[in-house]
């Protein structure tokens, strides 16, 4: 009896960790192991020493090269910016090679593909922060807010700039002017910041987790000032109005039920056996729990699919590290289970088979 109090004991203790173990592997894989702050200050004093022609240079030599390729990418920043050339994101940040993930497109807009570049850098790299970049003087914004005929793809590439343009519209009046251009740089940062967060549920969840800040800033091409926005000021309504309509896939909250439902369920049937051990006999005992054994291992299985599911469905990558844990700590339990539930067959089968021999026994004894 004392023995298999123990088990159940030590088994429970086991369980509480999982949500724990899990939890973490979703979170913390590779990264460049700053936090969003810090990765914000360096990124800023970066810019100062661009500005002040104090640059190091830094990261760009060969032992460098070959570091990043045999080790891998650990960025520390994200970075949307122009394509225009007068925009060049690593100049601007006086940094190095595998520093910063940069994404660059005309009017640094937030489409599809953008935003699944910067999920990568945010989800898959890590990187604790993702700067939207304008700049002064942006050709794409200004055709827009001129109105230009545009050709070939260009109306497809632009078409996410009119929303900016139409508020700065508002605000400035919609006479053209050099004040509406600035504008509508800056609507357009905000524009593009706007976009990504409707449209990624990751990107919602790094930043409501605190593991990622995104910033606008406008880069002066005239003298190579980076001036720093600072964080959507409706963030919190973009985070808030769009996980209420989600389908509430956040790892970390899936996780917790899966394994919650799995405790209870391993805990009734501890209930179960303890019960047996005093209560029950005989080939009835073998029968129940056999059934509880696979109950038990069919209820693992639902919970690796839905943890394997809540990873690749609706858009969200599988982490792979998530996986592998995920699929590891299933293993453990099986292996657990089996272990426990092993026991109490042997036991039970021994039982059985001392009631048969003394029934044979008896039987003997009778006959004589
Ligand atoms: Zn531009």
């Amino acid at each position: 009896m004392k023995k298999s109090f123990c088990r159940v004991l030590l088994s429970f203790m086991f369980f509480l960790l999982i949500p724990l173990l899990s939890g973490n592997a979703s979170t913390d894989s590779k990264s460049s192991g700053i936090s969003p702050l810090e990765a914000l200050e360096k990124l800023k004093k970066g810019n100062q020493r661009f500005v002040s022609e104090k640059r190091l240079y830094p990261n760009q030599d060969l032992k460098t090269r070959k570091n990043t390729s045999d080790k891998g990418q650990f960025p520390f920043a994200s970075v949307l910016g122009c394509a225009d050339s007068r925009a060049p994101v690593e100049h601007i940040f006086d940094a190095g090679v595998g520093e910063i993930f940069t994404i660059r497109v005309a009017g640094n807009v937030s489409d599809t593909d953008e935003i699944g570049t910067m999920e990568y850098g945010i989800g898959h790299l890590n990187t604790p922060v993702l700067v939207v970049l304008g700049h002064t003087k942006c050709g794409a914004v200004t055709a827009v807010v001129r109105g230009d005929k545009v050709h070939g793809s260009i109306p497809e590439l632009v078409d996410n700039i009119i929303p900016a343009v139409e508020r700065a519209k508002k605000k400035s009046g919609s006479a053209f002017s050099n004040k509406l251009v600035d504008d509508a740089i800056r609507e357009n940062v905000w524009q593009s910041i706007e976009d990504l967060l409707k449209r990624s549920e990751e990107a919602r969840h790094l930043v409501s987790g605190k593991k990622l800040l995104i910033v606008g800033a406008l880069y002066h091409i005239e003298n190579g000032e980076v001036e720093w926005l600072g964080e959507h000021k409706e963030q919190v309504s973009f985070l808030a109005h769009v996980n209420s309509g989600d389908h509430g896939s956040h790892s970390y909250k899936s996780l917790l039920i899966s394994n919650g439902v799995l405790l209870s369920i391993f805990l009734l049937s501890f209930i179960f056996f303890i019960g047996k051990n005093r209560l029950i006999k005989g080939m009835q005992v073998k029968g129940r729990m056999f059934t509880s054994f696979f109950v038990l291992i069919a209820s693992l299985g639902i919970a690796m699919a839905w943890e394997i599911n809540k990873n690749t469905g609706h858009g969200a990558h599988a982490d792979k590290g998530d996986l592998i844990l995920s699929v590891s700590v299933s293993l453990l339990m099986a292996i657990t289970f089996a272990y426990i539930y092993m026991n109490s067959i042997i036991g039970s089968f021994k039982r059985v088979i001392g009631a048969l021999k003394s029934t044979a026994a008896t039987a003997a004894d009778l006959k004589k």
